[in-house]
């Protein structure tokens, strides 16, 4: 039997790395976090001292980098010329650099292929944005998960404070809507539900609610 697919899609702070992680957990599937990949290329161009608002240098990035993926603590990660960025790829640099990389079709053809061919590691929980829509649209399941603006703002500045990198919760609900308009707006695999998914509004439930939810309709 292939491998199975569950996809969980959604807007940046929709909580949706934190359920499908815990999800893949419960499941014994292996976690794929999609968005660190177009982070990791994002991250690279900078540290090349390179501009990711120009998509041949960033281009240039993607042809001399080197990738591996590995299985570890029940996810597929990810190395860079022998280096497994972390929280470098989490800076609020990073996110502002990230929509224009995921932007360049030639980006999102070569982790588009990257991600599809880590069914090889087994059963996967992958979260992104076009998981259901564009990088696995036969996906045994596929969730959609939003939350109000106000919710994810407040979720993503709790997540930055202890980084010291949080300003207040209007700069960040503002930085939110510009990255989820650029996601929405770009013409190539734009952030939208699959016409197949389960939506799930996360909105004052709290993390281990959604994963009953989810992992119920899941079948786990
Ligand atoms: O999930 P995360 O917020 O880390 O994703 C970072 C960025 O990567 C998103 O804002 C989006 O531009 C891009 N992305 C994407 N397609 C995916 C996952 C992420 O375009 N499947």
């Amino acid at each position: 039997m292939p491998n199975r697919v569950i996809a969980v899609d959604g807007p940046a702070a929709s909580g949706k790395s934190t359920v499908a992680r815990k999800l893949a957990a419960q499941l014994n599937y292996r976690y794929v976090d999609s968005g660190a990949l177009y982070r990791v290329i994002a991250w690279k161009t900078l540290e090349n001292s390179r501009d990711t608002a120009q998509p041949a240098e960033v281009l240039e990035t993607l042809r001399t980098m080197r990738v591996e993926f590995f299985e570890a603590e029940g996810a597929v990660r990810y190395r860079v010329d022998g280096y497994e960025p972390r929280a470098e790829i989490r800076t609020e640099r990073v996110s502002g650099a990230v929509s224009s990389v995921a932007a360049i079709p030639e980006v999102r053809a070569a982790v588009t292929q990257w991600l599809r061919d880590m069914v090889r590691f087994g059963n996967l929980v992958m979260e992104g944005r076009d998981i259901g829509t564009v990088v696995f649209p036969g996906a045994d399941q596929k969730f959609y998960l939003d939350a109000s603006p106000e919710e994810r703002a407040r979720r993503r500045h709790a997540e930055l404070k202890p980084t010291g990198e949080a300003a207040d919760v209007g700069r960040v609900m503002s930085s939110l809507q510009t990255r989820d308009q650029k996601d929405s707006g770009r013409s190539t695999a734009p952030l939208c539900i699959a016409a197949d998914a389960q939506v799930v509004d996360t909105t004052g439930l709290t993390i281990d609610q959604v994963v009953a939810v989810i992992a119920q309709r899941a079948g786990g």
